[in-house]
């Protein structure tokens, strides 16, 4: 089969295309053959490196991956062959309490399809068959293959985490990217009010095209006077984060009394100053979020397939296309998600 492989971290020449036999399913598991899958951020950070973390290199990337049944292993009963599936893009251990409680990401053995494991940057990937989960007919190849990990991230951090109520508003950073187009979606179905940010004219346009209240250019003025402003002084109830170092402090100053801010990422950097007094005055609750639970996918995989929401996809490259695809993500220039087409079906 053909897969991406990075044996080593750095720039895009690092991704090699390279021939490797297919793996073969044990016992209860099954092999996909994968038709679409998507990018994110992390594929960056697995290409990249990251300080002080190790990947078990080789790695496989790419968490998002949608495709058929192709062969099952002994015992497997839930799926059959030719099944259309999408991957869920985690893994943990499955009985541990976390795990028991719905808890999956809290499990001490979670790990992320393409950054702990190989992923689905291949012709064909063997999955565990409860990872298989069975994509429904209103849902296409390209939608299939790019909701997953954006969605699920994106409804932890709205419904579970932050707990976002009708009529509270909400600031959810970057509309421009996969995680928070998802998050300003899974908002509206709550009649919370939304402020959004971007960074230009174009993500302005497109990010109006929700339909949402208040969207701030975040490069030309200071969003949180502008949200101080659009809230009449009062503040938001939920921030949506993943920008980190350079939103930190407008997001302590954007935050209403007994406001949550929940975090899943820290494109600008990790390290902040934090003044705890105004935690503790203003009783804000600072929440950090990181994938979700097999439940959460399904919740998320229903509202996708009702159409309800739903992945807006930016632009679709060939499966050798991968270091184009690499770059037009980190240069900022996505709307939405970057799609691999593994096979041309979409
Ligand atoms: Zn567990």
């Amino acid at each position: 089969m053909r897969a991406w492989l990075i044996r080593e971290h750095g720039g895009t020449d690092v991704l090699k295309f390279e021939e490797m036999p297919a793996p073969e399913p044990g016992p209860g598991e099954v092999r996909i053959k994968t038709i679409s899958g998507a990018l994110n951020h992390l594929d960056l950070w697995v290409r990249k490196g990251v300080p002080g973390h190790e990947f078990p290199l080789p790695l496989i990337p790419m968490s998002d991956v949608a495709g058929f049944v192709e062969s099952l292993g002994p015992g497997v009963e839930s799926l059959e062959k030719d099944q259309r599936v999408v991957l869920y893009p985690g893994v943990s251990c499955g009985h541990c309490p976390q795990c028991l409680a719905g808890d999956d990401p809290l499990c001490s053995k979670y790990g992320i399809r393409g950054e702990s494991f190989n992923g689905g940057a291949a012709s064909f990937v063997v999955v565990p068959e409860h990872e298989a989960v069975p994509l429904p007919d209103t849902i296409d190849w390209s939608t299939a293959g790019s909701f997953g990990l954006t969605f699920l991230t994106a409804y932890r951090m709205i419904f579970t985490r932050g707990q976002l109520q009708p009529g509270e508003w909400v600031l959810i950073h970057a509309a421009g990217s996969g995680v928070s187009s998802a998050a300003i979606q899974l908002a509206k179905l709550t009649g919370a009010k939304i402020i959004t940010t971007a960074g230009s004219d174009e993500k302005i346009r497109r990010a109006k095209a929700f339909e949402i209240d208040h969207v701030i250019n975040y490069k030309e003025t200071d969003f949180a006077q502008e949200v101080r402003s659009i809230t009449n002084g009062r503040g938001v109830d939920l921030i949506v984060d993943h920008i980190g170092a350079d939103t930190y402090q407008g997001n302590i100053r954007s935050l209403a009394k007994g406001g949550r801010m929940v975090i899943c990422g820290n494109t600008s950097g990790p390290i902040v100053e934090c003044n705890l007094a105004v935690i503790f005055f203003k009783g804000l609750s600072v929440l950090g979020s990181t994938m979700g639970s097999r439940a959460e996918f399904l919740k998320c995989l229903d509202l996708v397939s009702r159409g309800l929401v739903g992945p807006v996809i930016d632009r679709k490259f060939a499966f050798d296309e991968m270091a184009e695809a690499h770059e037009y993500l980190e240069n900022r220039r996505a709307f939405g998600k970057v799609v691999i087409s593994i096979v041309d079906k979409s």
